[in-house]
């Protein structure tokens, strides 16, 4: 079994549909309230470049364009979140990329319709979380430091 790892970083976008519907905050309140902490976060207006570097897997599909002008439409919320499984977690928070497979009580399946405007990206194993963190957040720009209620979250 794989080493317990309380420090995994997953990294997240509140992509422009949810800052535009005012959603930013409770997407970022659902992760903290389920125990990941925040050690990055900013308002971002995404460059076309940062997009196409962002989903450079999906090059060359047929919503690849439509995608990248959508991510630089508007401001998003660039986060990184630490915790116990953390990229695991948060996709399963955030719910499937298919409107009608996302479940209710997850962010998509309670708040969006839409395939593209799906309101969060999440990094989806620790090879794009290398790939992706590093083009929005420099070093200096991640927090290390501890929650009292820890603890209380996870078992020592
Ligand atoms: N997307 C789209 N049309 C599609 C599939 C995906 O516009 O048919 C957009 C959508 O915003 C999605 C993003 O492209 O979140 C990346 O697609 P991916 O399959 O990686 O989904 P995710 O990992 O975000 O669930
Ligand atoms: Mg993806």
């Amino acid at each position: 079994m794989a080493a317990d790892n309380l420090r995994e970083r997953a990294f997240v976008i509140i992509k422009p549909d949810a800052v535009q519907r005012g959603l930013a905050g409770e997407i970022i309140g659902r992760f903290e309230r389920k125990g990941l902490r925040v050690v990055g976060l900013k308002l971002v207006h995404i460059t076309p470049e940062q997009a196409r570097r962002q989903y450079a897997c999906h090059e060359g599909k047929a919503f690849y364009e439509s995608l990248v002008n959508f991510m630089i439409s508007g401001p998003a919320v660039a986060l990184v979140l630490e915790g116990r499984d953390a990229i695991a977690l948060v996709r399963k928070l955030m719910g499937a990329t298919d409107p009608l497979k996302s479940e209710p009580g997850t962010i998509r399946g309670d708040h969006s319709v839409d395939i593209k405007h799906n309101l969060v990206h999440g990094s989806d194993s620790a090879e794009s979380y290398a790939h992706e963190m590093p083009i929005y957040f420099a070093p200096h720009e991640l927090f290390d430091y501890e929650l009292a209620l820890t603890g209380w979250m996870y078992y020592r």
